[in-house]
């Protein structure tokens, strides 16, 4: 369901969350602070509904005059890496947010957690057991069904204390023990069902090495990283709400400083996988070229591709927030990127399939360069030269020989403009022999159109991009479209969601032809082609003499039509 998005702009005003804060602020609770943090788990690189959650916890504490920490959930040393990490850091910055001196890791607090775990042992609210995971799953019972005690439920505290401790020493072998909170093995929700706080474990943690063989899980590492650094807001994904008791409980037990968790739903996008587990398989079985592969809903695979960071926080806003779960349809989030390049991005002119045109009236040897403004949305963008001379290419679906109605290109004895330069009217076309393919076309032009328009006001329908032959450069140009075939690759009765790959999602072109201005184009530059849309040049694989555009977005802005469409149903 494409949902929520009508009332993005109320929900910019007064969501559910800043409705909390505000309430808080007025009661004074946490003495007027706003201190959110973003908490990613170092297991792969960032996606576009990760930005949603950057930009909700950097941005409540921009404007609330708070401050938002970075803090790495690195308790799971199994999947965790410094390669992630770092791609994290430089997302995060490049989405446009600083988190200044209060960068964190989970790990950081290993000790002061092992610390609070001592305390509630000493409160006989949490023991050492010695069941299996196996048997630990058995015995927590069902949703229908009450849990069973662990048979070492029961243990005294001194026994509880000494077992700890050894397994913090390394006594006993991997998944042997645990220590699970006392909580309730009758609860009705299974999450208060003696939760595991600890495992053992014996692998390398990336940042603290083999000093420990206990880690900590999720639910106990979570809420007391929050508290150690006074965070009064813990924002977090619908999938926690039934782990609130027990954030709430653990805070009670130690009687540390409580900040509260709030939910909220997490963002889904047609045609796009989201979750983190896909996204590996995506690129360790090498459906895409990488993380950053310019398809994937990643923001370096977005960065790639040239969105900006401003068209990311700017869909953050609008899609608002929710309790309950949608999907956003992603032709919003095409959009938001189409109206910020549409402002910024220059215009140029690329031919993809080249196509050759001769003047046979404009004398071989000359070459004029012509006036073309960079773009008509930004006066203020200035103007520049581009070379006409007797040779040009123009796009290959621009001409057809025997031309469909409603076609206005260029046909046998037909006029058109060539966009910033003159009119030119086709005399012959030339074929390739043996496979009559057309090889280039014999135009003349008309010296009185200079600029694209005829002093006597003869009409014309067509209006071409081209490029000069000599002084063109050569690209390469990739054409991406959806990764996935279907809007929701995972629904049930799709089957098995990689046969939802699109397998036209990448399409090379090669070689193109790119007006020579763009010999000065810059990795990460981003240009409108004339009629073909917006590219970004790309940071990776391009190299002097042979630059790779990546294609941004078509012009096709199919968010806008909706708008309309849905305007005219309700007036
Ligand atoms: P995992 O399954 O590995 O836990 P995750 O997507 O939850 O994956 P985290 O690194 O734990 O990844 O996420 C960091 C933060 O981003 C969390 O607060 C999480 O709630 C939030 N987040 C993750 N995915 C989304 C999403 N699709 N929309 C909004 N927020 C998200
Ligand atoms: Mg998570």
């Amino acid at each position: 369901m494409k949902n929520d998005q009508n009332d993005s702009k109320l929900a910019i005003i007064k969501d559910f969350i800043r409705a909390i804060i505000d309430q808080d602020l007025e009661a004074n609770k946490n003495q007027g602070r706003v201190h959110t943090r973003f908490p990613p788990e170092p297991n792969g690189y960032l996606h576009i509904g990760h930005a949603k959650s950057i930009c909700l916890n950097f941005g409540l504490a921009a404007e609330y005059r708070g401050l938002c920490n970075l803090r790495f959930d690195d308790t799971n040393p199994i999947k965790e890496e410094m390669e992630y990490v770092e791609s994290i850091k430089q997302d995060i910055r490049w989405l446009g947010f600083d988190w200044e001196d209060r960068l964190f890791f989970a790990s950081d607090y290993f000790e002061t957690l092992y610390a609070y775990a001592v305390q509630l042992v000493r409160k006989g609210k949490a023991y050492v057991c010695d069941l299996s995971a196996d048997e630990i799953r058995e015995y927590r019972g069902t949703l229908t069904e009450p849990g069973k005690n662990s048979p070492y439920r029961d243990r005294s505290v001194e026994e509880n204390g000494d077992l700890l401790e050894r397994m913090r020493n390394g006594e006993f072998p991997d998944g042997s023990r645990t220590l699970r909170a006392k909580i309730d093995m009758a609860s009705p929700n299974l999450n208060m069902r003696d939760p595991v706080m600890y495992r053992i474990l014996r692998a390398t943690h990336h940042r603290t090495g083999d000093e420990w063989c206990l880690y900590p899980t999720y639910d106990w590492a979570h809420g007391q990283s929050d508290s150690i650094e006074g965070i009064t807001h813990s924002i977090c994904t619908l999938e926690f709400e039934d782990h609130r008791p027990l954030y709430n409980w653990f805070l009670e037990q130690l009687a540390v400083h409580h900040p509260q968790q709030i939910e909220f739903a997490r963002l889904n996008l047609t045609y796009t996988v989201m979750s983190k587990r896909k996204l590996l398989q995506l690129v360790e079985e090498g459906h895409v070229s990488g993380w950053d592969d310019p398809r994937m809903p990643t923001i370096s695979g977005l960065r790639k591709r040239g969105y900006t960071p401003e068209s990311i926080r700017n869909f953050c806003d609008r899609i608002g927030l929710a309790k309950r779960e949608s999907t956003v349809d992603i032709a919003l989030l095409e959009h938001c990127l189409r109206e910020d390049l549409n402002k910024n991005a220059p215009r140029v002119m690329a031919v993809l399939r080249p196509l050759r045109v001769i003047i046979d009236n404009y004398p071989e040897s000359q070459v004029e360069m012509l006036d073309a403004e960079n773009n008509p949305e930004d006066p203020s963008a200035g103007s520049r030269k581009i070379p006409f001379c007797h040779e040009l290419y123009i796009e290959q679906d621009d001409f057809r020989e025997d031309p469909p109605k409603k076609f206005f290109r260029l046909a046998p004895g037909r006029e058109v403009r060539l966009k910033h330069a003159y009119y030119i009217k086709c005399e012959k076309v030339i074929k390739d022999s043996q496979t009559g393919e057309i090889v280039r076309l014999h135009c003349t032009y008309d010296p009185e159109t200079k600029g694209g328009w005829s002093k006597d006001g003869r009409m014309v329908r067509g209006t071409l991009h081209w490029v000069s032959v000599p002084q063109a450069i050569p690209a390469e140009v990739r054409l991406y479209d959806h990764l996935f075939l279907r809007e929701d690759p995972t629904d049930e009765e799709g089957g098995d969601w990689l046969t939802a790959l699109n397998p036209k999602s990448l399409e090379i072109l090669h070689p193109c032809q790119v007006e020579p201005s763009l010999a000065d184009a810059k990795p990460g530059d981003r240009y409108q082609f004339l009629r073909k849309g917006y590219f970004c040049k790309d940071s990776g694989d391009s190299s002097p003499g042979k630059p790779v555009f990546n294609r941004t977005a078509t012009l096709r802005d199919t968010w806008a039509r909706i708008e309309k469409a849905q305007k005219k149903k309700s007036s």
